[in-house]
């Protein structure tokens, strides 16, 4: 079961394509490749820009 990267929420979970990801309540897109998991923000045009808050602290 996977997770948000950012708020840890799995019932806002979407799946989006097939390693990646949307969370509802963050309104992010991550991609998991392999042990490697990029996020994404989506900006309200659509457009996915780098999520650039480091993840250590909160995972
Ligand atoms: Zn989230």
């Amino acid at each position: 079961m996977t997770s948000c990267p950012v708020c840890s929420n799995k019932r806002a979970i979407g799946k989006v394509g097939s390693a990646q990801y949307f969370c509802w309540d963050c309104c992010i897109e991550f991609v998991v490749r392999d042990e490697e998991t990029t996020v994404f923000n989506v900006e309200p045009d659509g457009t996915l820009t780098l999520y650039l808050e480091p993840l250590d602290h909160v995972m």
